[in-house]
């Protein structure tokens, strides 16, 4: 039931219909029994500035943000954490009753909060990470966060991967390097994570072959759909602990309900269960 108090708040997308966050959100109410509501909201780019303005007189908490606005809403904040300075994105804006804009970046702590829930943790080992893209910065932070002693970033595109090193080193403890041999790179790594797009419905499926890497390491894939890439069928294959992108997407989203509704709410069998069938449709 949603009250005349109801508190706000909603994904701001172009297009939005595929986001999973209302679905995610609105389990959250109910579990948790909350006044509240949480809606999906398709905004063209251009509106973006307007359209929060709108959302802020109406009352809302805050918002989420999702492809295309990450930047943009960045650039609108008046506060960011080191998440979203690393990334240069904000996926959540909170609305201040002074009227401010708190940009954050949630994506780091979801990862690093999933592979923590998996039992996955580093204690200054190596690890290779496949992207140079806004899911790879989110990555770098949450690999730092799990105790990576070193992050040999591999790209298709190197010179990504190199610049990719460069700009996150201020903010990490781990020692980052651009790797082009895989081999190498994978000798004695103890967590591979994929953060390209490679292996999403309609991508191909990446192209690596999983020999190189110890049989002891973990894979974990941040695409979520599907949930089984060819990338962790083969890794289970082989032996290897999975970690799929759906631990990710929930662990991200805590931050966000916590700050709209006040409430920290836990991530739960069911919760994954709920989001699996919206995938499944
Ligand atoms: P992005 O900024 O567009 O970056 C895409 C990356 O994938 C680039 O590094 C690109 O390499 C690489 N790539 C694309 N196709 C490839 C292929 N066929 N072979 C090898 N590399 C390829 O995308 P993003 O925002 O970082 O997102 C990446 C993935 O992470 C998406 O599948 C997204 O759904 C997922 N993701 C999941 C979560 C979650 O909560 N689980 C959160 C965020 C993102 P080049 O630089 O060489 O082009």
């Amino acid at each position: 039931m949603i009250s005349g108090k109801a508190k706000c708040a909603g994904v701001v997308g172009w297009p939005v219909a595929h986001s999973l966050s209302p679905r995610l959100h609105n389990h959250w109410l109910r579990a948790n029994g909350i006044d509240g509501a949480y809606i999906p909201l398709p905004i063209p780019q251009e509106s973006l500035a307007h359209v929060l303005k709108g959302l802020r007189q109406a009352g809302f908490k805050g918002v989420n943000l999702t492809i295309p606005h990450k930047e943009a809403a960045f650039a609108l904040a008046h506060r960011l954490d080191d998440a979203a300075r690393a990334a240069g994105a904000v996926n959540l804006l909170i609305f201040h009753e002074n009227g401010t804009l708190e940009g954050r970046n949630t994506d780091a702590d979801g990862l690093a909060e999933s592979l923590k829930a998996a039992n996955v943790s580093l204690n200054g080992a190596p690890a290779v990470l496949l992207g140079a893209g806004g899911a790879a910065r989110a990555a770098v932070l949450a690999l730092d966060k799990i105790g990576a002693g070193e992050i040999r970033i591999v790209n298709r595109h190197a010179d990504r991967a190199a610049s990719l090193a460069v700009q996150l080193a201020p903010f990490v403890k781990a020692k980052l390097s651009a790797a082009t041999d895989w081999p190498k790179a994978a000798a004695d790594a103890k967590l591979l994570v994929n953060a390209t797009s490679a292996g999403m419905k309609s991508q191909p499926a990446l192209d690596l072959p999983l020999d190189p890497l110890p049989k002891d390491a973990a894979v974990c894939d941040l695409v979520y759909n599907p949930l089984e890439t060819d990338l962790l069928a083969r890794a289970a294959a082989r032996g290897h602990k999975t970690v799929d992108g759906l631990g990710m997407l929930m662990h991200q989203a805590v931050p966000s309900f916590a700050a709209f509704y006040g409430v920290t709410p836990t991530v739960t069998p069911e919760l994954r269960v709920e989001l699996e069938l919206a995938l499944s449709k």
